[in-house]
């Protein structure tokens, strides 16, 4: 018991380092994912709306539309709405944010799928 004691604090002392400002950085990636899933589901019905209409929406109210949305998908960060472009050779959906948190084009995402957690940083 006396030993548990002992070593109770140091075990605390070594794990809070772990915890500090891990909050922000876990509400951070939160934001980021909910920010890359509203683009996907805006690539998705791009390809919905291109399926019945024959172009791209140039437009992100059109999707809105199309989905029936009564409000739109906003950046979680920066409560903007995403940037829509259409050009000859597709789409670009963006995120609106200072900090981007990416963009997908003609489908695809900037960002690379998501990785499996590693542990102890780069490999
Ligand atoms: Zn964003």
């Amino acid at each position: 018991m006396a030993r548990c004691l002992r070593v109770l604090p140091a075990l605390l002392a070594a794990l809070s380092p772990m915890w500090s400002g891990c909050g922000g950085r876990l509400e951070d990636v939160a934001r980021m994912r909910q920010c890359r899933s509203n683009m996907n589901t805006l690539a998705t019905e791009q390809a919905l709306y291109r399926a019945t209409y024959g172009c791209w929406a140039d437009s992100v109210d059109l999707l809105d539309g199309l989905a029936g949305r009564t409000e739109p998908l906003l950046c979680p960060s920066c409560s903007k709405g995403y940037e829509m472009s259409v050009d000859e050779s597709g789409y670009t959906v963006e995120c609106p944010s200072d900090n981007p948190h990416g963009a997908v084009v003609n489908g695809t995402p900037s960002w690379s799928e998501e990785r499996p957690v590693s542990r102890g940083g780069s490999s």
